[in-house]
């Protein structure tokens, strides 16, 4: 059977390429797909598989249950858009000013919409079911994922597997890793309320401006001193905004900044290391430093058993050449909370485009389309492979 579906992948890719292609014309910012899931939810109804919309926000998730006894298995692909604009000179550049997939969110859609069609002409005969996760708003923490679990629509499944196409990689590689292969991705402010005044009377000042400078030095030993050495995290400070004037010393300062981390286990020794290095120089410096440190998603966190599972449907792939374990990676990705719920795995579909690779959030993005059916197949081979 999955060899005759792959051969229907195949046959099926003008219409994948046709509905990624419809999608990039048609993008949507997170939280706001409304059209797009709209877009999902009809195409099931065609197929006549059952579906639930509005699933924790703007979610679609289709349940194909097989007519043989088998596990369940959920595929997700997400949807949303991010707020660039599309800059590239091809047919099916974004209409919608301002928005654009620069993600290959469209993609995964589309592979996914069109493997569920073809997966839906043998049901009869298919071991377990099958569950179809569209999610909405990855790009946006919270996300869309959280909601979408938090609804028990997932409670019953038995493993979850998921894709990311990646325009650094070429066309024929597949990509993953057991354990930590997304860091978990927060964001923080700070605020030095000190006191300002004339710029040739610093004695009766608490600059707020030398004391975020020392803040901006002093935070990068928290990685670079405290952390081992061998574990892996980022800190980086991207806004400092402050002054009004070259001769006035500036009252307040605001920074803001990311953490990146692999190991869930660290996140709280970093945090309460910058809280420690932000007390102290408010104590030194005798002004009132504030923290905001949000949480955001959690790191992709693979499962040992799922990871082979990718790596050896991968390896069956004809166009697949490389099926291997990578270093993990420092982006992030909601696709973490199913994988504190449930066993599963993400992988990473190289789709490269020849001559250009334009990084992911680029005004320039695009794939190479060749890669829809390897990720659609190296789904269904997984799900076959989660049967044993
Ligand atoms: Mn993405």
């Amino acid at each position: 059977m999955l060899e005759k579906i792959n051969e229907l992948i195949d046959q099926n890719y003008d219409e994948m390429v046709n509905i990624r292609r419809y999608l990039h014309q048609n993008p949507e910012l997170s939280f706001l797909e409304d059209k797009t899931a709209e877009y999902i939810a009809d195409f099931y109804t065609e197929l006549n598989i059952p579906f639930e919309q509005n699933v924790g926000g703007n979610g679609v998730v289709a349940t194909l249950k097989g007519g043989k006894p088998g596990r369940t298995i959920a595929l997700r692909a997400d949807f949303d858009a991010l707020p660039i604009q599309d800059e590239k000179d091809v047919a099916y550049k974004s209409k919608v000013p301002g928005v654009m997939h620069a993600c290959g969110h469209d993609a995964h859609t589309a592979s996914l919409l069109v493997l569920a069609k073809i997966v839906n002409d043998f049901k009869d005969d298919l071991p377990g079911t099958l569950v179809f996760v569209h999610q909405h708003a990855e790009e946006i923490p919270p996300g869309g994922a959280k909601s979408i679990i938090e609804t028990g629509i997932l409670d019953d499944i038995d493993a979850i597997f998921g894709n990311h196409f990646w325009s650094q990689t070429d066309v024929g590689k597949i990509h993953t890793r057991s354990g930590s292969f997304m860091a978990g991705a927060d964001k923080f402010s700070i605020q030095i309320n000190g006191a300002g005044g004339h710029g040739a009377y610093p004695h009766q000042t608490k600059d707020s401006i030398v004391i975020g400078a020392l803040l901006v030095t002093q935070l990068q030993t928290v990685i670079s001193r405290r952390l081992d050495p061998l574990e892996t995290a980022v800190l980086t400070i991207g806004e400092f905004n402050s002054g009004t004037s070259f001769n006035i010393i500036a009252d307040q300062a605001n920074l803001t900044g990311t953490v990146r981390y692999c190991n869930q286990d660290i996140q709280n020794q970093i945090i309460n290391d910058m809280q420690q290095i932000i007390d102290g120089v408010a104590k030194t410096y005798d002004v009132e430093i504030t923290l905001d440190y949000d949480k955001g998603y959690p790191p992709v966190i693979n499962h040992p058993t799922e990871t082979k599972i990718i790596l050896d449907a991968a390896k069956k792939i004809t166009e697949v050449n490389e099926a291997i374990e990578v270093m993990p990676q420092m982006a992030a990705e909601d696709f973490s909370y199913y994988l504190q719920k449930k066993p599963g795995a993400f992988f990473f579909t190289g789709a490269k485009q020849k001559g250009s690779s334009y990084p992911h959030h680029h005004p320039m993005f695009d794939i190479d389309e060749t890669a829809l059916p390897i990720a659609a197949k190296v789904l269904i081979g997984a799900y076959f492979e989660a049967q044993k």
